[in-house]
């Protein structure tokens, strides 16, 4: 599980997270709206920690991340990201993107990070371009990429901000079929999304934040069918 509790988090004077409770539970699928700058962005990254927590305490599978005692490599090979950009490096091949972390962080040989980087490929629809360069390929497969190397570091949970975001229209459907798939699968998912549809259908719950707040947070059909605060009503007039 991912618990997080009075998370704040300021950036000098700027107030960014003002005190989040959340807790997702394993299996759940959680997304996370509201408009920018609201600190979406902010609280994903402060789940491993790639945002110090100004206060509050956030546990990974029950450790706490925030403990300068916890050995916070350890808790984030636990923990994949996918960010809007898929940062693949240019210069490897989609087997040699793959498998590059899995050998210095997991130490696994080639031949077996190579393994689990074909199985990954092929859970994502990729099997036919493990020798492909990134810069050959459209977005939504670049994603689809990236997608695969998180899961190559066996995660037990991901992290996606807005992963369709950067993409054509026509791209975002199978970039949101791997992640309803993983979420099929038991994935534990905490999703920054504007894809309302995929919030909807896959959705365990919906949160919505707003100026550093979490506003609302609930069954997904009924958040954005009978949103209880004006913030979220406004919010929501404005996206769907
Ligand atoms: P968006 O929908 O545009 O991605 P968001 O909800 O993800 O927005 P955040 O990126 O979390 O919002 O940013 C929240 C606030 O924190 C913004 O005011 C932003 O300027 C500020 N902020 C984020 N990162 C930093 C940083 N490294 N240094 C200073 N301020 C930051
Ligand atoms: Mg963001």
């Amino acid at each position: 599980a991912i618990e997080i509790q009075s998370l704040v988090k300021t950036f000098g004077e700027n107030e960014v997270l003002k005190g989040i409770d959340l807790t997702v539970m394993p299996g759940e699928v959680v997304c996370v709206i509201g408009p920018s700058g609201s600190g979406k962005s902010t609280l994903l990254r402060s789940v491993n920690l790639l945002e110090e927590p100004t206060g509050g305490r956030i546990l990974i599978e029950g450790i706490d991340v925030t403990d300068p005692e916890t050995d916070i490599d350890r808790v984030r090979t636990r923990i994949g990201m996918v960010f809007q950009g898929f940062n693949l490096f240019p210069h490897l091949d989609v087997l040699g993107n793959l498998t590059v972390a899995q050998r210095r962080v997991k130490k696994r040989s080639k031949a077996e990070a190579e393994k689990i980087g074909h199985e990954m490929l092929e859970r994502v629809g990729l099997a036919h371009k493990a020798d492909a360069y990134p810069g050959h390929l459209s977005g939504g497969q670049q994603q689809r990429v990236a997608i695969a190397r998180a899961l190559c570091m066996k995660p037990d949970m991901m992290l996606f901000d807005e992963p369709t975001s950067a993409l054509d229209p026509e791209l975002v459907g199978e970039v949101l079929q791997v992640m309803r798939d993983l979420a099929d699968e038991g994935m534990t998912m905490l999703v920054v999304t504007h894809e309302m549809g995929f919030a909807r259908e896959v959705g365990s719950r919906l949160i919505f934040m707003d100026g550093g707040h979490i506003v609302e947070d609930g069954d997904p059909r009924e958040v954005l069918g009978n949103p209880q605060h004006q913030r979220t009503q406004d919010f929501l007039s404005r996206v769907l």
